[in-house]
């Protein structure tokens, strides 16, 4: 068996999660800056790792965030990519923006972000996120898989 550990990044870093998500995905490093804590935020979800996820929201946001429910979405998707678009500060806020692929069910869902982050004991934590409305494709089990692979979708993310 091929080790995770030498393995790309799901988060689309170019980097071995050894080097990129895993250190803060076990608590041996903490997020330098919000994209890097968004993107093993978005790699967790991948791994299904809702603890981390749960962890690594704003202390007020934690209690209305529920390990379960993040737990439960990110069994219902298969997720494709993740696509930063810019980052930077505004307004006394850092931001992200995002666009996380995936699958849910038949339908192929472009989650399109501007996440706001904070500082909270010295650890970057997301705060909260504006979502731009993208529609929603649904997918016909004889088309073309929208992941871009060229199969159908049929041979492959169809479940
Ligand atoms: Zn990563
Ligand atoms: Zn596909």
């Amino acid at each position: 068996m091929t080790s995770l550990n030498s393995t790309m990044c799901v988060c689309g870093s170019q980097q071995n999660y050894a080097d990129c998500c895993e250190p803060l995905h076990l608590a041996i490093q903490q997020a330098k800056t919000p994209e890097q804590l968004m993107r093993s935020r978005y790699s967790a979800y991948v791994l299904k790792n809702a603890k981390y996820v749960y962890q690594t929201y704003a202390i007020n946001k934690q209690q209305e965030n529920p390990i379960k429910e993040i737990k439960d979405f990110a069994d219902s998707c298969r997720f494709i990519k993740l696509t930063v678009i810019n980052s930077g500060h505004e307004n006394n806020q850092e931001f992200v923006e995002f666009k996380a692929h995936y699958f849910y069910q038949n339908l192929y869902c472009e989650l399109n972000e501007k996440s706001q982050f904070i500082k909270e004991d010295g650890q970057w934590r997301y705060l909260d996120g504006e979502i731009y409305p993208v529609a929603d494709i649904k997918v016909s089990r004889n088309d073309n898989c929208p992941c871009g692979s060229g199969k159908k979708y049929k041979k492959c993310h169809a479940v």
